[in-house]
C-alpha cells in the first residue's frame, strides 16, 4: 500500500524500532512499525520528523501492525518545527486527529484540510491562530459536529431575531442559547454575534478570501477560546498539548 501521509506521533518500540502513527490520504489514521528505524536513521532521513509529509509504502504481514517498507519525503514542513509556537499549534491539531479519527478509515477531506493548514502554517501565509480556528471549524463540519450557531439550540429562535450582541454557548447541546434559555441553562462561555458570523464563514470560506481579511486580535482570542473548549468537550478529553499551547501563548503576552 502506497499513500501520502503526515506523521502525527512517533514512539519508541523495543530496542531499535519505532511505531509511527500517520494521517494518510488512503487509509486515514494508520500506525505502522518502522523496523530498525532507530538504528539506521539514514534509511528514513528527514521522514521521521513530526508533521512532515511523506509518500509511504507499507506491507501488511503477520504482525499486528503494517510494516513501513520505504518512505520518500514530499513536504518537510521544517519551519513548523523551528518555531515553538507553530509546533505548539500543530501538536494540538495533530493530537485532536490522533484521538478523534478512527483507525484505517479514509477521510480524504480531513487529509486535504490538514495538508492545506500545515502548508500555510509552515510558509507563514496566515496567522497561526487563524489557521487553528479554520482547521477546527472545518474538522467539526466534516465530522458532522458543527456547533449550532444560527439558532438557539434549545428553543430554536433565529439568532438574527435577537437583540443581544453577546450570546451564551451550551456545550451539552452543542450551540448557542438565547437570553431566555440562558437563564435556565447557564452558558459555559459567551460569543459575540459578530464572532459567530465570522466563525461560520471560516468554516466554509474560500482560502484566498480568508487570506485577504485582517481579523482582530479580539476575534482570534475569543474564537480560539470557544473552539479550545468546544472541541475537547466533544473529543471527551483535554489534549495534553493544549496546556503547552496555552502556556506559550500566555508567556508571549
Ligand atoms: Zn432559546
Amino acid at each position: 500500500m502506497t499513500t501520502a501521509a503526515v506523521l502525527l506521533k512517533r514512539i519508541d518500540f523495543g530496542d531499535d524500532d519505532l511505531i509511527l502513527t500517520y494521517f494518510t490520504r488512503a487509509r486515514g489514521k494508520l500506525s505502522v512499525i518502522a523496523k530498525s528505524a532507530r538504528k539506521s536513521r539514514k534509511r528514513f532521513c528527514g521522514m521521521l520528523d513530526l508533521f512532515s509529509e511523506s509518500n509511504v509504502v507499507c506491507i501488511y504481514g503477520r504482525g499486528r501492525l503494517p510494516v513501513l517498507q520505504e518512505a520518500s519525503l514530499l513536504h518537510p514542513f521544517s519551519d513548523i518545527r523551528s518555531s515553538f509556537m507553530k509546533t505548539a499549534y500543530v501538536s494540538y491539531l495533530a493530537e485532536i486527529l490522533y484521538h478523534w479519527m478512527e483507525p484505517e478509515a479514509a477521510q480524504i477531506q480531513v487529509f486535504d484540510l490538514l495538508h492545506q493548514v500545515l502548508e500555510r502554517i509552515d510558509r507563514n501565509l496566515m496567522p497561526d491562530e487563524l489557521l487553528s480556528i479554520v482547521f477546527q471549524m472545518r474538522l467539526l463540519h466534516i465530522s458532522g459536529l458543527s456547533p449550532l450557531l444560527d439558532r438557539c439550540c434549545r428553543c430554536h429562535v433565529d439568532m438574527d431575531a435577537l437583540k443581544e450582541c453577546r450570546v451564551g454557548v451550551n456545550l451539552v447541546r452543542g450551540g448557542v442559547l438565547c437570553k431566555a434559555c440562558s437563564r435556565e441553562n447557564p452558558p459555559e462561555l459567551y460569543l459575540s454575534k459578530g464572532d459567530i458570523k465570522l466563525l461560520q464563514w471560516l468554516g466554509g470560506g474560500d482560502w484566498n478570501k480568508i487570506a485577504r481579511i485582517r481579523f482582530s486580535p479580539e476575534f482570534l482570542r475569543d474564537a480560539l477560546h470557544f473552539l479550545e473548549v468546544f472541541v475537547p468537550y466533544h473529543l471527551g478529553k483535554e489534549p495534553r498539548s493544549l496546556a503547552v499551547l496555552r502556556q506559550f501563548r500566555s508567556e508571549r503576552i
